[in-house]
């Protein structure tokens, strides 16, 4: 049975919990341990599907579907465990079980109350898989004291009350502010943070402390008297230059052995760190760099587009340089010439999105990248926008464009060079949806196998003819065009196995430009950087040595 560690922040929001938690995950994985980790979300949306990017990040799809929390990105990226549909849950998907129970009649007629029906649901998911790895790292969003997280901090309690000792520890993240006055770290806020868990029945066995100095004996001592939890548990967490280097700069705090202690796992096993010490040699030690253009909707805020960033970040480590991503916003093009904006630039991302606002600067885009000799890659939205421009500027469709965007004002304005994905197949099933369906969770999601045409560029870059991405979208190119499009240049060079759906584009003509229907940023590592990524800077790299 797997051991358990619930990771809960106070203080402030924002410390990066999630990234602790993954750094945590990967040092367990360098002392030779199977790791899992999971989110639990107090907010009410059954899954962040229909969120905003700008309210909440970045959404990440997993293989099976999910639509989750940006934090199951981090997971993914610092263990390489392909997270699923188990490893996310939010209040709202909670009640809405519960709720689906009662309709049916599961609970025989009694009062549903938050205990224990409520918790006996979200204990019923922290049970799920408890077989299957040494150690579960379960992370509770938001900070302690939260109204929405009580049942989750209540149902915590229970589930370390129910298991046998020693099987479940709880780390505990606060932040130990400044007083830059005084000169001074100031440990009062932790110790409030930790009364509040020790009121609800929780009491931290390691301590997490987010500070932007180290921390002097004097207030270890101090933490670990007024918090009660050993000394050695109480771990700083000092700022880093990058995030890559949390399970290297977690373990030089102690972080893994406090946690095997804790456990009484002893003797520790030896961890094996090459894995975190190429990664930060290849980040530290890189050569010369490359300029990025980003060109989407959601520039405002950098979570919007996480695992770009991320994979951007990676596709240098391939190459030994560092990426200077710059995120434009490209509604701009919109009004302006994009020449002065996108010149000075080694290559153009244009990722995915949805609605139709900015979409006309995203072609502008794509035509820049076609006509100028720019190595352009273009993610779902930024894939149908270089099909949309092709279309248009070659092969005589001057009004193509997208359902998305015809359904969107309600009436009929362009040829639909991408339409609307009514039924497509599954594994061995057929998937059938309706323009009215629900908003949540109705679109084609999660990974799908794509047949790569043999000596495409996409295939050398894989190394292979069939390939499996991740998907999140409800419109597709479609087929009809195809002939008309290839005869101009572009050709479709990946496919799913029926032949119907298009999953890649590029023109082998041009140095190096590349449209997926997945988001291949979803599935790179920075000690497995994705393939595409990887050539993607290659190739602006080369652009980079001719200027
Ligand atoms: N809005 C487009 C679609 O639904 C693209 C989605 C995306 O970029 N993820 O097909």
């Amino acid at each position: 049975m797997a051991r358990y560690v619930f990771i809960t922040g106070g203080v402030v929001s924002s410390l990066g919990k999630g990234l602790a938690s993954a750094a945590l995950g990967a040092l367990l994985q360098a002392r030779g341990f199977s790791v899992r980790l999971r989110k639990l979300d107090p907010y009410l949306n059954v899954d962040p599907g229909t969120m905003s990017p700008f309210e909440h990040g970045e959404v990440f799809v997993t293989d099976d579907g999910a639509e989750t929390d940006l934090d199951l990105g981090h997971y993914e990226r610092f263990t390489g465990v392909h997270a699923r549909k188990t490893d996310s849950v939010s209040s709202g998907r909670i009640y809405s079980n519960v709720l689906e129970k009662e309709r049916r009649g599961d609970y025989l007629g009694k009062t549903i109350q938050v205990i224990p029906h409520v918790t006996n649901e979200i204990k019923d998911f922290l049970h799920i898989g408890e077989d299957e790895v040494d150690f579960m790292l379960c992370e509770i969003g938001g900070t302690v004291g939260d109204i929405e997280g009580l049942p989750f901090f209540e149902a915590i309690r229970q589930f370390i009350h129910e298991r046998p000792r020693g099987e479940c520890l709880l780390m505990h993240l606060t932040l130990l502010p400044y007083l830059a006055a005084s000169g001074e770290l100031k440990t009062k806020p932790t110790q409030h943070s930790v009364k509040e868990l020790q009121s609800i029945g929780l009491a931290p066995d390691v301590l997490l402390l987010r500070s932007e100095h180290p921390i002097p004996d004097k207030e270890r001592e101090k933490i670990a008297l007024f918090c009660n939890v050993r000394k050695s548990a109480v771990i700083a967490a000092p700022d880093l230059k990058t995030i890559y280097d949390a399970p290297l700069a977690y373990h030089r705090e102690g972080l893994d052995q406090a946690i095997l202690d804790a456990f009484g796992i002893s003797p520790a096993p030896r961890p094996n760190l090459a894995r975190w010490e190429d990664v930060m040699d290849r980040l530290v030690n890189a050569e010369g760099e490359v300029r990025v253009a980003i060109v989407g909707k959601y520039t405002q805020l950098e979570d919007a587009y996480k695992s770009i960033a991320e994979a951007l970040t990676h596709g240098g480590m391939a190459n030994r340089t560092r990426v200077r991503a710059e995120w434009i916003d490209a509604e701009i093009f919109e009004r302006e010439d994009p020449a002065p904006y996108l010149e000075g630039f080694h290559a153009i991302l244009v990722p995915g999105g949805f609605g139709e606002r900015g979409t006309e600067g995203k072609i502008k885009a794509a035509e820049f990248a076609r006509t100028r000799g720019v190595p352009y890659l273009g993610i779902c939205l930024g894939m149908q926008m270089a099909v949309i421009e092709s279309a248009r500027d070659l092969a005589g469709i001057p009004d193509a464009g997208s359902e998305e965007f015809d359904h969107e004002f309600g009436k009929k304005r362009f040829t639909p060079v991408v339409y609307h994905l009514k039924e497509w197949i599954q594994g061995n099933h057929v998937v059938a949806r309706k323009v009215s369906d629900d908003k949540g969770g109705t679109m084609r999601l999660g990974a799908y196998t794509a047949t790569l045409t043999p000596g495409s560029r996409v295939a050398q870059i894989y190394g292979a003819t069939t390939i499996e991405e991740r998907h999140r979208h409800r419109y597709e190119v479609d087929t009809k065009y195809r002939d008309k499009l290839e005869k101009c240049g572009l050709i479709f060079s990946g496919m799913s196995p029926d032949g119907r759906l298009p999953e890649i584009v590029e023109i082998p003509d041009h140095p190096w430009f590349i449209g997926v229907q997945f988001h291949p940023e979803l599935k790179s590592k920075p000690f497995a950087p994705h393939p595409l990524f990887a050539d993607f800077i290659r190739a602006a790299v080369e652009v980079s040595r001719l200027v």
